[in-house]
């Protein structure tokens, strides 16, 4: 419960690189959530370091809320299943951003050009994301290749 609330803090702080002594403290001794912070501040710098604009702080900060939402469940239980929903969820906010009110006030203020950097971070989150995925998920990728190769040779 107290991880929870630590990563929830995180997830509310305005700038990701810089930590309360609370959220210090606690990810000294936590492993977990030393890795998942680590995880999400390296997802938000490359976020903003690749966007050649300055990146609307709400709008990023959806987006990760979603990605959180769906991280929590999975970090827990580790259920392949939850991770494929949270790419899928990630999948459509890409299609769906350009119909985001805020991302229209955006296009508007800086003109069409925005729309394509802005799928470019975002194919470069969904990558980083299926990477993260691949990572965590080395043995049962490797459970299926060896039982895939078992099926063909029997077959
Ligand atoms: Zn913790």
């Amino acid at each position: 419960m107290k991880c929870d609330n630590i990563i929830k803090e995180f997830l509310l702080r305005d700038d990701y690189n810089t930590r309360p002594l609370r959220i210090h403290t606690h990810i000294l001794f936590c492993g977990r959530c030393r890795r998942e912070i680590g995880m999400l501040t390296d997802i938000f710098n490359s976020f903003r370091n690749t966007h050649p604009l300055p990146m609307n702080n709400d709008m990023a900060d959806s987006i990760m809320q979603k990605i959180y939402e769906n991280i929590q469940p999975a970090v827990q239980t580790t259920s392949p299943f939850s991770w494929i929903a949270a790419w899928i969820i990630i999948m459509s906010g890409i299609f769906l951003l350009p119909f985001n009110d805020q991302f229209l006030w955006l296009t508007k203020y800086f003109g069409i050009n925005l729309q394509i950097p802005v799928i470019i971070v975002m194919g470069f989150t969904i990558t980083i994301y299926s990477i993260v995925i691949i990572a965590t998920h080395m043995k049962d990728i490797k459970k299926f290749e060896s039982a895939l190769k078992n099926f063909l040779k029997h077959h």
